[in-house]
């Protein structure tokens, strides 16, 4: 794009003179692209639950004679796809409060305790796949961060540790002060991923394998609010990985 003015100056009388202005409107173009793209991807996410709900609710009330199995079968598919309408709703909204670069009053925040409760209430996912969790890590390793934020951080590597891992795999949860900050890495013995696929995980709605995330309930929204977070402490997520043995998540944030 190109602003083009003449304009006056100079000691022998008026001589014209012309200013170009260069503006790269690349970038702008990019995120505007990047937000059409996002209310699409946003639409047919919210879509597929809604029809499925739509659609055997529908059923429900045309079938009143309808086989009490079969009823109770389609009861738990608008419970299950409702639930995937709320998390999806709730990512969302975490995602534009993330981008309204809002920041909560960052208090002190010990990382064990966070990380014990979370293994509390994923308690039976783990022993459903038989999984080994290790946590290491010294009492004292804080960080200044929102606790609801952080929670959410490592809630989200540590599902995700647990979901993309292999039935009686290992995750290891390790955490150290460093000078100025905290290092924390979340370790898994899952499926991992090829090199191609590291660098797209923390896009909105990417997944490398779309049918086992959506059965685990994902959302394909996990990483990117990692990330939009640790970015707004100017923290640092990383990820390594090896396809087919593990994948380890590095965080790098504020310590208290
Ligand atoms: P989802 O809701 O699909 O888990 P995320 O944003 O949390 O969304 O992750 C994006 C994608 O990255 C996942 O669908 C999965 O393919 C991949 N992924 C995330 N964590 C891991 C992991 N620990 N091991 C292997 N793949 C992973």
């Amino acid at each position: 794009y190109v602003d083009a003015n003449v304009i006056q100056v100079g000691q022998d009388g008026p001589r014209p003179q012309i200013l170009v202005l260069l503006y790269d409107l690349t970038n702008i173009r990019r995120i505007e692209q990047m937000q059409l793209d996002f209310v699409g991807n946003v639409s047919h996410e919210l879509k597929t639950p809604v029809t499925a709900i739509k659609g055997f609710a529908e059923t429900m009330i045309q079938k009143t004679d309808m086989d009490p199995k079969d009823r109770a079968e389609f009861i738990k598919i608008i419970y299950k796809e409702s639930t995937r309408l709320n998390q999806l709703i709730q990512d969302i909204l975490e995602l534009s409060k993330l981008d309204e670069t809002r920041k909560d009053e960052p208090v002190n925040v010990t990382v064990k305790p966070v990380v014990a409760d979370i293994l509390q209430e994923l308690k039976p996912d783990i022993a459903a796949r038989h999984l080994e969790v290790s946590v290491n890590g010294k009492e004292d390793v804080a960080l200044k961060i929102d606790p609801v934020q952080f929670r959410q951080i490592m809630k989200n590597l540590i599902t995700n540790a647990i979901f993309y891992n292999r039935d009686a795999g290992k995750i290891a949860v390790n955490f150290a002060n460093g000078k100025n900050n905290v290092h924390i890495s979340v370790v898994d013995t899952g499926i991992g991923l090829k090199e191609e696929e590291q660098s797209r995980i923390f896009e909105r709605f990417y997944r490398v394998d779309k049918a086992r995330s959506y059965n685990n309930g994902g959302t394909g929204l996990g990483l990117s609010i990692v990330s939009g977070i640790v970015n707004n402490y100017g923290g640092k997520l990383s990820v390594t990985s090896q396809y087919g043995v593990g994948s380890t998540f590095n965080l790098k944030l504020p310590k208290a």
